[in-house]
């Protein structure tokens, strides 16, 4: 059976990928030694804050979950361990939201993890 490539020919290659974040680096590592970016500038808040609320909650096993694959082991240790499923305090994401989006925050986002 042959398989659709497009979606994969979009990927670059590892070498593509590394060399450009090797440039990228060295980009940084040169305006640092000037002193820093000047495009760069301190926000008052995050653009964007991204909220772990329930990351033992899940109806999925994704292999490449660290949670939740069938290859991890961390919520069977959780068990054993009588460890309590990790779920944010609601009020913490409102007292967060509350404080952060008159400074700036434009994206809130709500995620088990993945
Ligand atoms: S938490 Fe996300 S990555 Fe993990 S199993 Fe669920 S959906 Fe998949």
């Amino acid at each position: 059976m042959q398989r659709n490539v497009s979606f994969c020919a979009q990927v670059p290659s590892i070498q593509d990928h590394t060399t450009t974040l090797v440039q990228v680096y060295e980009r940084i590592i040169k305006s640092k030694a000037r002193g820093g970016p000047k495009s760069l500038q301190r926000l008052p808040a995050p653009w964007r804050i991204t909220f772990d609320t329930n990351p033992d909650d899940c109806n999925f096993a994704c292999v490449m979950c660290e949670e939740h694959s069938g290859f991890s082991t961390k919520q069977a240790q959780r068990k054993e361990a009588k460890q309590r499923r990790r779920r944010m305090d609601i009020a913490l994401i409102e007292q967060t939201v509350k404080e952060c989006a008159p400074e700036g925050t434009r994206e809130i986002v709500s995620t088990l993890m993945a």
